[in-house]
């Protein structure tokens, strides 16, 4: 019974449990990461790699942390440069047509598509609703056609939390579509969006190709004009012209920005919270990520308003290219990996931000008992809960493969995908509240792994 009126507390003195509850209660009220968030996403917009956005957040972000007091380094990285085009489309044939009409329909390129011509292309749409039907195609089925990927993301799913698991389910649809449409000699590919919206809203996203074969126009069209076509090709023919005129330009230079609060007697010991810095280009990104960016610039500013130094270094990373093929986390993972014995753990936020309801630990499975002193903490905002998780961030992965401790917040993932990639995903859709109750668990946990009397227990390398 005593373990519960006193269940100790681990790796942790009494003051430093202290420093975490300070640190807690400081997210709550402190209006920094919403201020960030208000200035990276209404006045810088929209941050897709390569464009100037994200060249200036660059600029932003390292300025904000150098006047923390923090030490900024810019690592340089080479990223995609992708330009959005024209994007239209209308069903011009189907069964039971008013003569001389079209419907329009609602799409948005996928990013790294190719393009049609400026005329654009009219051309029969073949559907199937998964790639178990696409493989049983005859060959040749689809020489100059259009084919859509029919396959719906699972709101049910979504409504019960796991928001994650049903966009892990389709997003294979709109990443290796396409490459697979190029090689069955398709003209075009259309993917039904990757997301819950009901208000016709396409939810954009990369897509991969083989440089082997021809980078097809690719776009993503909303669920609802999905279901129309599906139906009609039930019925006959169904003829789209469609126009999509995007550009693939050389990739350019562009940078992670890496902001070291430097510890005080392991400073070569690294602790990272970071959340991506660049974002996709129809809405302005504040849930994916700004969210994450300023939550990890929040955690910094906490320990500079506090006074607090902890033992090892908290390097906060705002990653650049997530979205487009995460060429700066690939940057890092090979710029430091002579270093990720000193890497004592890696955050990242990167699924909106939402209520945090706990963490999510990728690695030993002895971290949930050694993190439970933090978690407790945790509990008067809703955040305690512990669980094991496999993918903590798409930036960090690389690093966590390699036996670095890796976590994120759990997040409430009923609504995230509601917005995801759309033009919808705009400041208004952030919670001050949520937004800092995230800050509150990257802040508090990124003290904890940084101060602890030993570090976090390793997992053998992936
Ligand atoms: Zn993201």
């Amino acid at each position: 019974m005593a373990r519960f009126l006193d269940p100790g507390n681990g790796a942790w003195t009494a003051e430093q449990i202290d420093a975490m509850n300070r640190i807690r209660d400081a997210a709550l009220s402190d209006d920094f990461a919403l201020a960030e968030l208000r200035h990276l996403t209404d006045n810088i917009g929209p941050r897709l790699s390569g464009s100037p956005q994200a060249a200036q957040a660059v600029d932003y972000v390292a300025a904000e942390m150098r006047a923390l007091g923090a030490a900024v380094t810019l690592e340089k990285t080479t990223v995609p440069h992708w330009v959005r085009g024209l994007e239209t489309a209308a069903l011009v044939n189907w069964n039971g047509m008013a003569p001389n009409t079209v419907q329009k329909i609602v799409l948005t390129a996928l990013g790294g598509s190719g393009a049609t011509p400026a005329a654009g292309i009219t051309a029969p749409v073949v559907v199937v609703p998964d790639f178990d039907v696409f493989k049983r195609l005859p060959p040749g089925a689809l020489k100059g056609k259009i084919l859509l990927f029919n396959h719906a993301f699972d709101k049910q799913l979504a409504a019960q939390g796991s928001g994650g698991e049903a966009y892990g389910q389709s997003v294979v649809y709109r990443t290796a579509g396409p490459g697979l449409a190029a090689s069955a000699g398709a003209l075009a590919v259309l993917v039904r969006s990757v997301g819950g919206t009901e208000y016709r809203l396409p939810h954009t996203g990369v897509a991969f190709y083989d440089p082997a074969l021809p980078r097809i126009p690719a776009a993503a069209v909303t669920a609802e004009d999905a279901d129309l076509i599906a139906d009609l090709a039930t019925q006959g023919a169904v003829q789209m012209h469609l126009t999509l005129t995007p550009q693939n330009l050389p990739k350019v230079e562009s940078y992670n920005v890496i902001a070291d609060w430097k510890g005080s007697t392991h400073p070569e010991q690294v602790v990272i919270v970071s959340g991506h810095l660049d974002s996709w280009d129809l809405g302005t990104g504040a849930i994916d990520d700004g969210a994450g960016v300023v939550v990890s610039m929040q955690a910094i500013h906490l320990l500079q308003k506090l006074n607090i130094h902890p033992q090892r270094t908290i390097r906060f990373v705002a990653w650049m290219d997530e979205e487009s093929g995460s060429e700066g986390a690939q940057t890092y993972a090979a710029d430091h990996a002579g270093e990720l014995k000193d890497h004592v753990a890696a955050l990242e936020s990167d699924l909106g931000c939402d209520h945090p309801t706990g963490i999510i630990f990728d690695g030993a499975p002895e971290l949930r008992e050694w993190l439970a002193p933090v978690a407790r903490q945790l509990a008067p905002i809703g955040a305690a809960v512990l669980s094991a998780g496999e993918d903590v961030g798409e930036d960090v992965n690389s690093v966590v493969s390699q036996g670095v401790p890796g976590f994120t917040p759990a997040q409430d993932g009923r609504f995230y995908f509601n917005y995801h990639h759309t033009a919808a995903d705009t400041f208004d859709k952030v919670d001050p509240r949520h937004l800092n109750e995230n800050a509150a668990v990257m802040a508090v946990l990124a003290y904890a792994l940084a101060d602890s009397s030993t570090p976090a227990p390793r997992a053998v390398a992936k």
